[in-house]
């Protein structure tokens, strides 16, 4: 069995993206440039926003963070995201999920230009890649998706199964295993024989929230599993996989921490730089 060493592949990832910058601020005079909006307190919201600014100026970027106190009114996000939009300063724009209740979410979301929606979330990207074409891909997926490449280069007519089905996670998971010609199956909550499905995949991606969900007797041998889950429990964090007994069956797993996590924060900062390579050669 392979543990899938997240931590070290989303080093190398920032390692590229680092030089990645530099020939880009050499050709353009210019640096891409990543701004995070933060509405209120939430502490785990506190601990990504501090960890994507730390990385992004890790890797050469320009960084700012926005921060509003919970009582914020809507409009006030909403003119500063469109004033980010104009700015040729800025080339990805994050709101830090979740906003308080008086926010529509999706207001927000839809307001942030589709060319610098660096989560992935706009409708416009998600219309794209579920099309198959060219399209920001929300950043959790897409360390999971580079993940896999990393270990199985072709997936040709490998049979995938997705756990969750959210628009976070489980469904553009499915639409970039789809892309590879995978054959998929999405479950969900209301699956009727949950275990029978995940014995099913070559690939087993777990992003559901529920501790250990997965377990040894659910997995193929020899299949590869992604574990996206983050569960804080008495005996620390863990994932939808019971990493013990999966570990045992399968080819490859991710462990939790240190697989997907770290994954998702080198990924935003990729499509930070895709945004603005994409502006600059218009
Ligand atoms: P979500 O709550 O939006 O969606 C959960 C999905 O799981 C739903 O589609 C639901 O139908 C499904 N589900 C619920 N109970 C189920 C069950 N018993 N059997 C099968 N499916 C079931 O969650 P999300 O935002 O997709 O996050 C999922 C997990 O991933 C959470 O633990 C979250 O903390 C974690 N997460 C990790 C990262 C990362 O960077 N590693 C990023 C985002 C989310």
């Amino acid at each position: 069995m392979l543990k899938i060493d997240g931590k070290l592949i989303a080093s190398e990832l920032r390692d590229k993206l680092k030089k990645e910058v530099s020939v880009l601020k050499s050709k353009y005079n210019t640096i891409p440039g990543l701004t995070v909006i933060l509405v209120g307190e939430d502490p785990a919201s506190k601990i990504y926003v501090k960890n994507k600014e730390k990385f992004a100026l890790e890797v050469g970027l320009n960084s700012e963070v926005i921060k509003y106190p919970e009582s914020v009114e809507e409009k006030v996000v909403l003119d500063k995201i469109n004033e980010l939009n104009n700015n040729p300063r800025v080339s990805g724009i994050l709101v830090q999920l979740p906003l308080p209740k008086h926010i529509n979410k999706k207001k927000v979301i839809e307001t942030i230009l589709p060319t610098k929606d660096v989560d992935g979330f706009h409708p416009v990207n998600v219309g794209n890649l579920s099309l198959g074409y060219d399209s920001v891909v929300p950043c959790t997926p897409l360390g999971c998706y580079l993940l896999i490449k990393k270990f199985e280069k072709n997936l040709n007519g490998k049979k995938a199964v997705v756990v969750g089905r959210s628009n976070l996670n489980g469904k553009p998971m499915t639409q970039l295993l789809l892309k590879e010609n995978c054959t998929v199956t999405i479950t969900h909550s209301k699956t009727i024989d949950l275990k029978g499905e995940c014995l099913k995949g070559d690939i087993v991606v777990a992003a559901v929230g529920i501790p250990k969900l997965v377990k040894g007797d659910w997995v193929k041998k020899g299949a590869i599993v992604i574990d996206v889950g983050i569960n804080k429990t008495a005996n620390g964090i863990v994932g939808d996989v019971d990493f013990e007994e999966v570990s045992k069956v399968a080819k490859a797993i991710t462990p939790v921490p240190g697989g997907v996590g770290p994954m998702t924060i080198a990924c935003l900062l990729k499509n930070t730089v895709e945004c603005f390579k994409k502006v600059q050669s218009k």
